[in-house]
């Protein structure tokens, strides 16, 4: 608190991350990062631009990226938007697309940054409660809106929903923008990104975060109609026109061309993730259904905080959100098998003695 902050400063309610602590032996399950790391062709890419060419401004359109993204799903490179990380790129969409006279809607239970947002640019919202068994149910968004976000699959949940339903909610919602915050989508969701040609109010937005292994990269990128993607530049010229170095431009290319290296990862963690949902059900715990690099689980009868805390002490380190309807479950991000290991060993011990 300072008096030198100004009034919107006083307003604001932060994002809080998962912790980065430097533990040795730790078993870092919180935050959703990928156990594979980044292509050995994007290392490749990142260790080339290490040369005296750091000394001039990258492209601020950042092109060779675009066209690349553009190639793979099949879009053109002006449908086409890249950022420091999906964070930045939807914080951008809240200013250029979903700030309106009526309210944006969002899942209660959602990515919880959303609401960050709105108090950063004053977007008036509303929450939509998800159904009983924490689902999005289009139905319920039938009513008078500015806005729309949805991640699909959404988090923390892990819940995905088919592609129809999001055609049905973008022809529900033709005269409103509709934003898909695709986070998780690589590990088993249906991408909204084919719906484009049809659906100009529809961005799809993704990250190289999760399934490219690129979290310290930061690359996020949208999807949308040339008239959206010119909306969100025009946002990001209003703030910084070279969100993207020239490592994380070569680095997210080399990514993106590596499609092999991708699909093995994905299909890893997808793979890991049956093993641990098995793991955790024998050892009593109730785990939704996933289609993200994490799962949300929780027991019975042992309450999550006290789990959390156990695992902890434990060096095994998992996400718990103080939020109603959820705050007795956990989110645990797919790790390595080694790492899933350690946390069902640490899980079996802790309930045994509960
Ligand atoms: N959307 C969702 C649903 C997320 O969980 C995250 C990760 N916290 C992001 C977007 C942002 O990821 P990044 O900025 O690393 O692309």
């Amino acid at each position: 608190m300072s008096r030198y902050w100004s009034d919107l400063t006083h307003t604001l309610q932060p994002y809080v991350p998962g912790e980065q602590p430097r533990v040795p032996e730790l078993v870092k399950l919180n935050t959703n990062e990928s156990p594979y790391g980044p292509s050995p062709q994007a290392l490749e890419a990142i260790r080339a631009e290490a040369t005296d060419s750091l000394r001039l401004y990258p492209d601020p359109q950042a092109t060779a990226l675009r066209e690349a993204l553009a190639r793979r799903h099949d879009l053109s490179a002006d449908q086409v938007f890249v950022g420091n990380g999906s964070d930045e790129v939807l914080g951008h969409a809240f200013a250029a697309l979903l700030k309106r006279d009526r309210p944006l809607l969002i899942a209660d239970v959602t990515y919880s940054f959303y609401s960050v947002w709105c108090g950063l640019y004053g977007v008036e919202h509303e929450t939509v409660p998800l159904d009983v068994d924490l689902r999005v149910r289009v139905a319920d968004y039938r009513r008078p809106a500015g806005a729309i976000i949805v991640a699909n699959p959404n988090a923390p949940t892990g819940i995905a929903l088919p592609r129809a339903e999001i055609a049905a909610l973008l022809a529900e919602h033709a005269d409103i923008p509709v934003v898909v915050d695709e986070a998780y989508v690589d590990f088993g969701g249906e991408s909204a990104v084919s719906l484009i040609g049809e659906h100009p109010n529809l961005l799809v937005v993704q990250t190289m975060s999760k399934s490219r292994g690129l979290a310290g990269l930061r690359v996020g990128y949208a999807m949308g109609d040339a008239a959206l993607i010119d909306g969100l530049t025009r946002v990001k010229d209003s703030f910084n026109s070279y969100p993207l170095g020239r490592p994380a431009q070569a680095g997210a290319l080399a990514s993106v061309e590596d499609e092999a290296y991708f699909r093995e990862t994905c299909a890893a963690v997808v793979a890991e993730r049956e093993r641990l949902t098995v793991g955790l059900e024998r050892l009593g715990l109730a785990v939704l259904p996933s289609s993200a690099n994490f799962v949300f689980a929780a027991h019975p009868v042992v309450p999550g905080a006290a789990i959390a805390a156990e695992l902890r002490g434990r060096a095994v380190l998992v996400r718990r959100f103080d939020a109603p309807r959820i705050a007795n479950h956990l989110r645990i991000t797919v790790g390595a098998p080694a790492q899933n290991d350690r946390l069902l060993a640490a899980l079996q011990d802790i309930l045994a003695t509960a």
